[in-house]
C-alpha cells in the first residue's frame, strides 16, 4: 500500500505491467514507481576527510590503475555506486572501507511493518515494537518479553527484536528496495 489510497502491482514482466495498466479503470490514477538513485554506505572510515575529497581519494587509492574509470568518469557516472559496491571493500588513505548499497527500507513505527511511514498506516491499533503486543507503543512497554513485531504478522517465531538486522522481513523490504535502485 501506498500513501492514502493506493497500491503498488508487481508484475512479474513488464508486459504484464502494460496490460495491467491498459486495463485499469479510468477513475484509477495509474503511472509507475519512480525509480530511486542509488546510494553506497562507506564503513569504518576513521579520518577526517572532506566531503568532495572523498570521491577523489577513493579514485586515487582504488582504481587509479583501471584504464576504464577515469577520474571524469568516476566522479560524473551513475554507474560509479555500482561499480564500487562491486569491490566490496576500498581504500582512503590508511582505512579499509566496507561498501554496501545503502538501503532504508521504511518501517511504520505504529504496525511496525514495512513499505509504509505511520502517517499513512491503516492499522487500527498500536503494535509494541519491543513485545509485539497491541495497544501501547515500545517506550511504555512494560514487558520483559522482546520479540518481533514484524515477524509475528506472518506466524514466523524468530528470537530477534523488531528492525533487527537479522529480520527476515525487514530484508526482505531492503531486497524489494534494491529492486527499485536505477544504476543506469
Ligand atoms: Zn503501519
Ligand atoms: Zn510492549
Ligand atoms: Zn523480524
Amino acid at each position: 500500500m501506498v500513501g492514502n489510497s493506493g497500491i503498488v502491482v508487481r508484475t512479474a514482466s513488464n508486459e504484464a505491467a502494460q496490460k495491467l495498466k491498459a486495463a485499469a479503470p479510468p477513475n484509477l490514477k495509474v503511472a509507475e514507481p519512480k525509480a530511486r538513485q542509488p546510494r553506497v554506505a562507506l564503513r569504518y572510515l576513521r579520518q577526517n576527510i572532506a566531503e568532495p575529497e572523498i570521491l577523489d581519494s577513493l579514485h586515487q587509492a582504488n582504481l587509479a590503475d583501471d584504464a576504464s574509470w577515469s577520474l571524469e568518469k568516476f566522479r560524473a557516472s551513475r554507474k560509479e555506486a555500482e561499480k564500487l559496491v562491486a569491490l566490496g571493500r576500498v581504500y582512503i588513505g590508511w582505512d579499509e572501507l566496507e561498501v554496501s548499497d545503502h538501503i532504508r527500507a521504511t518501517c511504520c513505527n505504529k504496525c511496525q511493518q514495512y513499505g509504509h511511514p505511520e502517517k499513512y498506516c491503516r492499522a487500527k491499533e498500536t503494535t509494541c515494537g519491543k513485545c509485539e503486543e497491541t495497544g501501547h507503543k515500545s517506550p511504555e512497554c512494560q514487558s520483559a518479553a522482546q520479540c518481533c513485531a514484524t515477524c509475528k504478522r506472518f506466524k514466523r517465531k524468530d528470537a530477534h527484536p523488531t528492525a533487527a538486522a537479522s529480520c527476515p522481513a525487514r530484508q526482505h523490504a531492503e531486497q524489494q528496495a534494491v529492486s527499485m535502485l536505477q544504476y543506469s
